[in-house]
């Protein structure tokens, strides 16, 4: 059982404890996760996220096997599900210590924006690379 860690939305309205899977983060440049995140996601995967309140909690399904969660309130970017619960990505600046975590990986790098980069050192895969992974169980999809 890995550390439980709290974090919530900008208004205060969703407070979640989550269990990451390891202490690090990685970044998915893919187009679906730069327009709902407005920006890169940068998220940690997660084996557990339990949510105090429900109530302000909405649900975009964005493809045939994938969720996002964010707060109805204030908008703010919360989580990336499977629907079948095998994968949860929560948010990294949603965390009350986002800088618990090691930045170890950027995944769909080939739909990255070309005007920016960042500089930590990272694994960095292109969406054929995660897909094949998917398809071995050994990585998320992100859709
Ligand atoms: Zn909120
Ligand atoms: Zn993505």
């Amino acid at each position: 059982m890995g550390e439980q860690l709290k974090g919530g939305c900008l208004c205060g309205a969703v407070r979640f404890t989550a269990v990451p899977a390891k202490m690090e983060m990685g970044v998915c440049h893919c187009s679906m996760c730069r327009r709902w995140s407005g920006g890169a996601f940068m998220e940690v995967n997660c084996d557990s996220v339990e949510v105090e309140d429900k109530t302000d909690l909405a649900t975009f399904e964005s493809s045939d096997w994938g969720i996002r969660q964010f707060c109805r309130k204030c908008g703010s970017t919360l989580f990336w599900m499977m629907k079948d619960g095998s994968h949860a990505g929560v948010a990294v600046g949603a965390f009350d210590d986002p800088e618990a975590f090691k930045f170890t990986t950027e995944i769909f790098v080939d739909e990255k924006p070309s005007n920016f980069d960042f500089a930590n050192p990272t694994r960095k895969l292109t969406g054929a690379q995660v897909m094949e992974l998917f398809a071995s169980q050994q990585g998320p999809q992100h859709g």
